[in-house]
């Protein structure tokens, strides 16, 4: 059966534009207008994915998104015409997946979207070995190829270019990487962060100043690109 994907979105425009292109994609859909409504239907549907609007008639999507993260795993796409970097730093860290802002194209969306799906399934299985273009983890042996060559990597090198490669094509937030890579208490040692990425940078990419891998996502945090899988 076809994904159901769920939309909490009051932009009745808006709300058509995704139902329509989700319908195009073979998705089926429901949709809401408002926090409330949204879990009740996310409880009584079981969807595999939410789309999540920030400015919703009664309060905050981040706090819809807080309450789902308390029972659910459930990839977020969180859509919204807030721009500000603190917005969609605060959207992520508290578990939203990733997040487009608006005026959006749909195919970014419906992009990002499979990703986030196909990461799902993923996460179910147990992963022996996670192969992102020219890179390649094995992770029982904690080898790392790339290009079927052994990379030599410090032991924090090799935690974050395998944190990036469990959470490829994902916006990372700084905060995300450091807590996760280098523990509570690290959250903003942003300057770790960036020498680290740098020499990995230097170890993966053709040319580490415009690297195809380790995107920087300006303000917010990093994304790592898999350009085919
Ligand atoms: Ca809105």
């Amino acid at each position: 059966m076809n994904e159901l994907i769920q939309i909490i979105e009051d932009d009745i425009s808006v709300k058509k534009l995704l139902e329509i292109a989700l319908k195009e994609y073979k998705f089926r859909s429901i949709s809401c207008e408002n926090k409330k409504s949204a879990m009740m239907l996310f409880l009584t549907h079981n969807p595999s994915l939410l789309i999540v609007d920030l400015g919703l008639p009664d309060g905050d999507g981040k706090e819809f998104i807080k309450q789902i993260r308390e029972i659910s795993k459930i990839p977020i796409i969180v859509v919204s015409a807030r721009h500000d970097e603190k917005e969609i730093i605060d959207a992520l860290d508290i578990g939203a997946d990733d997040y487009i802002t608006k005026p959006f194209s749909i195919n970014e969306l419906l992009a990002r979207l499979r990703v986030a799906l196909r990461r799902n399934t993923h996460d179910e299985k147990i992963l022996d070995k996670i192969i992102c273009t020219d890179i390649e983890l094995n992770i029982a042996s904690r080898d790392i190829f790339f290009k079927a060559e052994k990379l030599k990597l410090t032991p924090i090198e090799y935690e974050l270019l395998k944190y990036f490669l469990l959470n490829t094509n994902k916006t990372l937030t700084h905060k995300q990487i450091l807590k996760e890579v280098w523990g509570i208490g690290y959250q903003n040692e942003m300057q770790y962060l960036r020498t680290y990425v740098n020499t990995l940078r230097k170890k993966i990419e053709e040319n580490s100043t415009r690297p195809t891998y380790i995107k920087t996502e300006s303000g917010i945090g990093y994304r790592f690109s898999c350009h085919k899988d």
